[in-house]
């Protein structure tokens, strides 16, 4: 199996897509990785579903790669005794300390270190941006508001304070355990929310351990605001739309979503646009022209990955969705116009082997329209690197642990295969050709551009390139299992162009 576009997707699973038929459906419609939200799933139920998604991984041959979303400090008011009230603009509103349900004056906010940071001015958003109120008396335990707009404020609805640096890290005690949990389930990828700063990847990082890599969710100003900073530190990004929209003016969105995906690519980290994407597919079997180009742009500005929300976790269409996403994305990248856009974005090799080969071997796979570029990749860096270069041709990630194949499934025009260490110079060449054989990428006579280090199997010495035939007839290879045990046949098989 393997999918005729680039660009991969990102579909969030939900009560309409739990079960294990649904899941299936939806690898085989297009999606590459699977989110759980764990802001919505408990730990049992989390566990359940890392199980039905590796069963699915196995029944379909293929890695998928496994997204655990945490909550993060999302902030929330109390309750209130009539679970709503009504307020009038102008009218004053306070936020408080006091556990009691709230009324139409007053409700509790459970966070006594935010009482103590909001200073007068700052603006409060509550229920993504619907109500919004303005600080106008903070003595640190309860902020004194006047209601600028809206009307209707309800139980433990969300508040954004765009204004105020937080005074928090970026894992609650929630995440903390939630952390534990999808780490001890195996999951590849960890979504950070709300980071504000640098240092707020520190404490994951201790905790991952290197057992899943982290994404950093891109929803806050003060993120944007050390955004190269926190690039570095990352291992992906995601451009987390919904929340920046609230917090960020919204016609501020575009321009830093294009901000962020370049920075993203030129320092070659997966980088995911999220939310509302294809949104009204929640409740319509098709979406609106305006969402179709919404997902266009992402794809023509070389973003890793695409993502659903709601459309695949609580839809009415969760399938369609990622079929629709799938079917946008396959068409923009066959538009006569996506490689020079693509290119356009392209930035230097840093100065390491890897990166200059894999300029070249994009270059050389380019020119010599070349089937596929080969890389042998053993932590996934040169993998990486390879997708950087967003060459015209697929990529074949070679890696012989499971882990790096999952963890690449984020990654644009990467297509993922485990497969042990090459034993020998012949070895890597008969085992690319053949792979690039067996996963259709190439037919009988074409020629590959591998690339590989030497000596085999060392991780970060990616040094050589070499362009090879396919497998012709006369040269079948025995035993073509994938399991590593081939003897290798004589070298006629890799005839060297020159
Ligand atoms: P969320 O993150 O769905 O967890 O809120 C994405 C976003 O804010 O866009
Ligand atoms: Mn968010």
């Amino acid at each position: 199996m393997r999918r005729s576009r680039k660009v991969k997707i990102l579909a969030t699973i939900g009560p309409a897509s739990s079960e294990e038929v649904v899941l299936k459906q939806f690898f085989e419609a297009g999606a590459d990785v699977f989110r759980i939200n764990m802001s919505h799933t408990d730990h049992a139920l989390m566990r359940t579903l890392v199980g039905r998604i590796r069963a699915v991984e196995k029944d379909v041959g293929r890695p998928i790669g496994i997204l655990a979303d945490l909550q993060g400090p999302k902030l929330r008011v109390g309750k209130f005794t009539r679970g709503r009230e009504t307020l009038k603009p102008g009218q004053t509103f306070t936020l408080d300390d006091n556990p009691e349900p709230g009324d139409g004056t007053r409700v509790y906010l459970p966070h006594p270190e935010i009482l103590n940071s909001v200073e007068t001015g700052h603006r409060l958003l509550i229920d993504d941006g619907r109500l919004e109120l303005k600080a106008v008396k903070c003595d640190g335990k309860s902020i004194g508001c006047t209601v600028i707009a809206g009307t209707s404020i309800s139980d433990r609805k969300g508040v954004s304070l765009p204004d105020t640096d937080l005074p928090v890290g970026a894992l609650t005690e929630k995440d903390r355990k939630d952390l534990d949990a999808v780490l001890e389930t195996g999951v590849d990828w960890i979504a950070l929310s709300f980071i504000q700063r640098p240092e707020d990847l520190a404490e994951a990082r201790k905790i991952a351990r290197g057992r899943a890599l982290l994404m950093s969710k891109i929803e806050k100003p003060q993120a944007v605001a050390r955004l190269s900073e926190i690039i570095e530190l990352s291992d992906a990004l995601m451009v987390a739309r919904g929340d920046l929209g609230v917090e960020m003016p919204l016609e501020a969105v575009p321009g830093i979503q294009k901000q962020i995906t370049r920075a993203a690519r030129r320092a070659g980290k997966p980088v995911v646009i999220a939310t509302q994407m294809l949104e009204s597919m929640i409740s319509a079997p098709v979406p609106t022209r305006a969402e179709v180009s919404d997902v266009s742009i992402a794809v023509f500005e070389g973003a890793d990955a695409i993502m659903l929300s709601a459309e695949s976790a609580a839809g009415s269409y969760p399938v369609e969705a990622v079929a629709t996403m799938n079917r946008i994305a396959e068409k923009v990248e066959r538009d006569p116009l996506y490689a020079g856009i693509i290119n356009a974005q392209r930035t230097q090799p840093e100065p390491t082997g890897a990166d200059t080969i894999s300029l070249a071997a994009r270059e050389i796979a380019e020119t010599l329209k070349l089937s596929a570029i080969v890389s042998y990749t053993a932590s996934g860096t040169t993998g990486l690197r390879a997708a950087r270069e967003r060459p015209q041709v697929p990529i074949i990630a070679l890696s012989p642990i499971l882990n790096t194949a999952r963890r690449l499934s984020l990654v644009w025009g990467t297509h993922c295969v485990v497969s042990p260490d090459a034993t020998d110079l012949d070895d890597m060449v008969n085992r690319a050709c053949r792979i690039a054989l067996e996963e259709n990428f190439s037919k009988t006579g074409d020629r590959v551009i591998i690339t590989a280090g030497v000596p085999l199997g060392t991780s970060g010495s990616t040094n050589m390139l070499r362009i090879a035939y396919v497998g012709a007839e006369e040269h079948q290879f025995p035993n073509s299992g994938r399991d590593g045990q081939i003897a290798s046949p004589a070298s006629s098989s890799d005839r060297v162009a020159t």
